[in-house]
């Protein structure tokens, strides 16, 4: 039997803020259950209250504001994949939503929830990784941004404490001859968690080098990694073939992937050196073809 004994409904981020710090360890935030309500089924988490995030008006908001893309925690996978944001520039965001579950998770799911459980296998990490997102969190002691760097601490473990609630992702609004992309692999097609999957993001400069350059892995270490030295290889140099090739290898020295139930950590090495290379290739492709901006 699920040990939930009450249900909040709120409609202030201090009156959520304040509920989840009187309960400590008792109570969760709920956002659109598609974790949560798996792992009180499975009883591998038994909160006593949860307090619904769902009517946080702001929670909800996706805008655009001085110059960043400001995604409140509460947007669905399914309203990015529909919003003309991300259909320029930030595609990459777009895609790795759309590979999210089936629809009925992604009506639901959202990227604060994405976030927050901390799956090393999530599939927006990544891209907001590639992307040096910046996170919006409000706790007890008031609020605090964190770089998605700063993010994941270790297996399932992130910087958020007791109270604490994630108000909004924020990315900039990427300028110029930029472009980006996600790719996965998993066992099959649709409704698969991957086996492993890259999101990449390229600024070109306008004597065609990379004037910025932005790598983010899933399910090849404890948590989603920023491949920065894979970065570092393109930084400031032409996008040839060659080059994306070393950057794709430096990003697989940089994994520390196990084996499990989907693939032996080799498997997982070998297939991230091609997905990466694919995310950078479709990511300069997009660049040079002059896409500009998220909303283009
Ligand atoms: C059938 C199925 C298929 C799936 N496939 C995929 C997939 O392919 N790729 C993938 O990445 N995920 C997948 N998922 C996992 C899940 O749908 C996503 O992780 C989703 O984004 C979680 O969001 P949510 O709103 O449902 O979170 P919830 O379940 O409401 O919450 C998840 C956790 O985050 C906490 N939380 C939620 N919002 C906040 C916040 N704003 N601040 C602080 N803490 C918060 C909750 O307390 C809980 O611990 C799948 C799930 C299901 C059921």
């Amino acid at each position: 039997m699920s040990s939930i004994a009450t249900f909040h409904d709120v409609t202030t981020l201090d009156e959520a803020v304040a509920l989840l710090a009187r309960a400590p360890g008792g109570a969760r935030p709920l956002a659109g259950g598609t974790d949560l309500g798996v792992q009180v089924r499975r009883r591998l988490v038994a909160p006593t209250a949860l307090v619904s995030l769902n009517g946080i008006p702001e929670l909800a908001r996706l805008a655009v504001a001085g110059g960043e893309v400001v995604i409140g925690s509460c947007v669905t996978h399914r309203s990015i994949e529909r919003s003309p944001l991300f259909n320029g520039a930030l595609i990459a965001l777009r895609e790795a939503c759309e590979t999210v579950g089936a629809v009925q998770t992604r009506n639901v799911g959202t990227i604060g929830g994405n976030l927050a459980n901390a799956s090393p296998a999530a599939d927006t990490p990544p891209v907001l990784m590639a992307f040096r997102a910046t996170l919006d969190i409000v706790g007890p002691d008031g609020p605090r941004s964190v770089g998605i760097d700063e993010f994941f601490l270790d297996y399932r473990k992130t910087v958020l404490t007791v109270g604490d609630v994630i108000a909004a992702v924020r990315i900039s609004d990427a300028n110029g001859a930029a472009g980006s992309a996600f790719v996965k692999l998993g066992r099959r097609r649709a409704m698969e968690i991957s086996i492993s999957c890259a999101g990449a993001f390229v600024r070109l400069a306008e004597d065609g080098t990379c004037a910025d350059v932005g790598i983010g892995l899933g399910s090849v270490a404890a948590t989603t990694i920023r491949a920065a030295e894979a970065e570092s290889v393109l930084r400031g140099q032409p996008a040839t073939d060659e080059l994306l090739h070393a950057a794709s290898a430096a990003a697989v020295a940089q994994c520390s992937p196990v084996d499990d139930v989907r693939a032996p950590a080799s498997y997982r090495q070998q297939v991230t050196d091609v997905l990466v290379y694919r995310a950078l290739r479709r990511a300069v492709d997009r660049a040079q073809s002059g896409v500009e901006g998220a909303a283009r």
